[in-house]
């Protein structure tokens, strides 16, 4: 599974911006970039977002993923969580 450059981009923006909160280890909240009021819920390897839900779309076969996921796999990284 490789995210596109674009996916990948905005996934180091949420985490840098600290946008990413541990809620327990397989549990994220990822703040919108874009609206402060919104945010998603990332659970094991799902998102709730739209792009997650629709990715299947536009990349058939592959895994599903979003910034959000990207963005919390960079969080784990960073914390040596797997
Ligand atoms: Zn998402």
């Amino acid at each position: 599974m490789s995210p596109d450059p674009k996916t990948t981009k905005k996934a180091k923006e949420l985490f840098e911006s600290g946008s990413v909160n541990k809620l327990d280890n397989d549990t994220f909240q990822v703040k919108s970039l874009t609206d402060s009021e919104t945010s998603y819920d990332v659970v094991g390897k799902k998102c709730n977002c739209k792009g997650f839900k629709y990715f299947y779309v536009q990349h058939k076969g592959l895994d599903p993923t979003c910034s959000h996921l990207e963005a919390v796999k960079l969080f784990k990284d960073s914390q040596g969580i797997n």
